[in-house]
């Protein structure tokens, strides 16, 4: 069987050390010195400041939100995201009671695109929920001067962008706030987990409060919370994980290259920023049409091998979302795209039989 992905295990004994560690303690969570570790790791390791940890990457975007005063609210609160993301980026914001305006992608970098982000500015509008989809990034000058322009709160979902480096920099430095996932099936993850870097600290004391209750370190109730901690066995987990994170993605991107050079000319491909670096996290393609995806996919499934429709449905196409204007683009890649299997550990034979089906299937 070949999976569309699989969850990268480190060292057992490695793990076993962390975990010697926290049972002589017996802190298991609420900010302990292993969450400490990682934040500090993370932070050199991808070049950023103000990160904070927490349980997952959709509360890392609901404390996001609450952390820049969105939602929650008694007056109607907007704001204009993709519908071209995976389902998180569009339920944590109807979660908070703001609701998710769908402004179309660009059929190329698959990214919001700004020209239509501002055609789409409304009253109540008060935030832009852009993703760095697949790890792409978005156009971040033109978003960052709407949001100046409108006064609007900029919140990246780089659930996909771990690692990225734009124009030299990180990445996910940019906008007001910027989430992360650790999810088992992300790049680095810490079983469940995510993070929010945010550009000003006070909104990361703020967050800091928002995910332990609403407290504060004296034990004083001043704000709304929710509990959204990460524990020490998450962080054991991550600080594993990244000692290893180089060579996992070395492993990635000699699979990615494999793929890239054997479906070249092929399939359609997106089309990355000429200014940021890639992870190779996915490897998604894109088919002539709906029909021949479903062929590929079924032949692939024939012999055990599981590609993922993904992100299919446009969001946009939700039950619980209201239609708006109409997504052309991200309607048109949604149901024509597909992510191969790829995972550290993944061999190069394998890469073959996967191409090796696809080609039978677009003949
Ligand atoms: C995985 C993902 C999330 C949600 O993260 P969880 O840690 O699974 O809650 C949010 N947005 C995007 C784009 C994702 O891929």
């Amino acid at each position: 069987m070949i999976p569309v992905t699989k969850s990268y295990l480190p060292d057992r004994e490695k793990l076993s050390r962390y975990i010697d560690g926290i049972y002589s303690r017996q802190w298991l969570t609420n900010h302990g010195p292993l969450v400490r570790e990682l934040t500090q790791r993370l932070e050199e390791y991808l070049g950023v400041e103000n990160l904070l940890l927490v349980a997952n990457g959709t509360l890392a975007l609901q404390v996001a939100y609450r952390a820049l005063g969105l939602g929650g609210g008694k007056s109607r609160v907007a704001a204009i995201t993709t519908p071209f993301s995976f389902v998180a980026t569009t339920s944590s914001l109807k979660w908070e009671g703001i609701e998710p305006i769908f402004s179309d992608i660009d059929p190329h970098s698959w990214c919001l695109d700004p020209k239509q982000v501002e055609r789409n500015l409304s009253e109540g509008v008060r935030a832009l929920v852009p993703v760095h989809v697949f790890g792409n990034a978005c156009d971040i000058e033109a978003l960052e001067l709407i949001a100046a322009n409108h006064g609007l709160s900029l919140i990246f979902d780089g659930a996909h962008a771990f690692g990225v480096k734009y124009r030299g920099g990180s990445l996910l430095r940019h906008g007001d706030a910027t989430t992360l996932s650790f999810h088992a099936t992300k790049l680095f993850h810490t079983i469940e987990g995510g993070g929010i870097i945010f550009r000003r600290k006070e909104q990361l004391e703020r967050a800091r409060r928002i995910i332990n209750f609403g407290m504060s370190t004296i034990g004083e109730i001043d704000d709304l919370g929710i509990n959204a901690k990460m524990s020490e066995f998450q962080a054991a987990m991550g600080l594993c994980i990244l000692d290893d994170i180089d060579e996992i993605m070395e492993k990635r991107a000699e699979i990615w290259h494999n793929y890239h050079s054997k479906l070249n000319g092929l399939v359609k491909f997106q089309l990355i920023n000429e200014n940021c670096t890639k992870n190779y996290s996915y490897f998604p393609v894109v088919f002539e049409s709906e029909a021949v995806l479903l062929r590929v996919k079924s032949f692939l499934e024939e012999q055990d091998i599981y590609a993922r429709r993904y992100f299919y449905p446009s969001l946009d196409e939700l039950a619980y979302t209201t239609p708006c204007v109409i997504n052309e683009n991200s309607k048109f890649i949604s149901k024509r795209v597909l992510c191969l299997p790829l995972y550290p550990g993944m061999s190069i034979e394998d890469v073959q039989k996967v191409t090796d089906i696809i080609y039978w299937g677009l003949e």
